[in-house]
């Protein structure tokens, strides 16, 4: 196998993972961990959500697959896409459907390229995202991330690809600035790359509410609503990327909602059907699609989808995901026990080698210094995601910053468990200096 982002020189066997239950899963040794990251921040009902299985074996038994194309679907898709119209804080058009987070992002890419060349302006193809934000790594979307090792080696970024500065209160442009002369200096920059490029060249701007695979960054209060402002000034498209922070990850549904954010596109995937199966979409405001609608008359078609776009047992699982996330209220109960996360990972504020500790929701993150260590950077992330896993926690690094993304049915218990575990880990990497 071509382990996705693992480099293939190395020749040790990978951590084989078998087995899930609850937040925990077992490796094939019988170790068993926390899942402190649920994955890739996707399985937010844990392991063994009975309603899922059942969702999935039931729809599998009834009509396994039969392709949404060409004017024909199925009953389940139709029913997961008023689903979504229903809890959408978009004023709705219509949902499309995909299997990765990547793939919705480049089909929000293409939306917005069709849009503009609805409305008899083909020239606008640029796409706007920020550094270190992260929308996956087809040909397109490893474009518009602003992250230098999804690119290296594969000739990427392709052109039309720009890029604004990532908006992270711990960046050197941001120190010995106030909050809003940073969001000043960060709207300028915006504003100045669009007055190079030239506006009528531009089709959208691309972002995370929380930039989550990028660092857990949390951009500076007022920011969002700034960029709204010159995007809707330029008639440049906004296309939420919520593939992380949709379905309860901070607190609420959507972070679009959260934040007051106005997107024109909202993309979903992860949490969508809590990883049970692959599937995701994107939501698209109702003036993109009136245009979609005028430009495909024009052009007699809408040439985009995928074979197994509307999966019948991805909607299936979703359906009920959706199902389950309304009726326990999951959203809810991740404000209220958020706290709770926010107070333990608080006690390392001030710690030895920490930088920053912040997080929103269920999604947190420690910086450490690798200065005030003497490694080189990205070793103490290592050292601290490797000691986590040897007491029974696996949680990701990124870079020097350790992430915390729980599932989201995590008990008070439970996340005090990951927190003592990484605290052991902490004691171990300090002690090995
Ligand atoms: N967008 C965001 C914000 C993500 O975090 C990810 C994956 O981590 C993606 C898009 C890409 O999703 P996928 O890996 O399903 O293609």
């Amino acid at each position: 196998m071509l382990e996705p982002h693992t480099p293939a020189y190395l020749e040790t066997a990978p951590h084989v993972i078998v087995r899930g239950e609850g937040v925990r899963v077992w490796d094939s040794e019988g170790r068993s961990y926390f899942d402190g990251a649920s994955s890739m921040l996707c399985v937010n009902l844990g392991y063994s959500e009975p309603r899922l299985i059942q969702a999935a074996s039931e729809q599998l038994a009834k009509l396994p697959f039969y392709a949404s194309y060409g004017h024909r679907t199925t009953d389940v898709a139709l029913a997961l896409a008023e689903d979504l119209a229903e809890i959408s804080p978009l004023r709705m058009g219509r949902t499309f459907f995909a299997n990765s987070g990547a793939e919705a992002n480049d089909s929000a890419f293409k939306i917005a390229w069709y849009y503009h060349r609805s409305l008899g302006r083909p020239e606008r193809v640029k796409i706007i995202s920020q550094e270190q934000g992260y929308h996956g790594t087809t040909v397109a979307t490893a474009s518009a991330t602003g992250i230098s090792h999804i690119h290296q080696g594969f000739g990427l970024p392709l052109p039309y690809f720009l890029k604004v500065p990532c908006p992270d209160p711990l960046s050197p442009q941001a120190q010995g600035m106030t909050n809003d002369q940073f969001v000043d200096w960060l709207v300028a920059q915006l504003e100045d790359l669009i007055d190079d490029e030239g506006a009528d060249t531009i089709a959208a701007f691309i972002a995370e509410p929380i930039i989550g695979a990028g660092g857990v960054i949390i951009p500076p209060p007022g920011y969002y609503h700034r960029v709204e402002e010159v995007l809707a000034r330029h008639d440049i498209l906004f296309i939420a990327d919520e593939v992380i922070t949709g379905f309860g990850r901070t607190g609420s549904m959507f972070a679009t909602t959260e934040f007051d954010l106005t997107p024109d596109m909202i993309t979903l995937a992860k949490g969508l059907s809590s990883a049970y199966i692959p599937i995701s979409a994107v939501m698209l405001e109702k003036r993109v699609v009136d245009a979609l609608v005028k430009g495909s008359a024009e052009l007699d078609g809408f040439g985009h989808g995928f074979t197994y776009s509307g999966h019948p047992v991805g909607a299936a699982v979703a359906r009920e995901c959706l199902a389950i996330l309304r009726e326990r209220d999951i959203p809810g109960y991740v404000r209220t026990t958020a706290p709770m996360l926010a107070d333990g990972l608080g006690a390392f504020r001030g710690a030895e080698l920490v930088r920053d500790v912040r997080g929103h929701g269920f999604l947190g993150a420690i910086t450490f210094d690798p200065a005030a260590a003497g490694t080189a950077a990205g070793e103490l992330g290592t050292a601290l995601m490797a000691r986590s896993a040897e007491h029974g926690l696996l949680i990701r690094a990124i870079g020097d910053t350790i992430a915390f993304a729980p599932p989201l049915i995590s008990s008070d218990a439970e996340l005090k468990t990951m927190i003592d575990c990484f605290a052991a880990a902490y004691q171990d990497v300090l002690n090995g200096l």
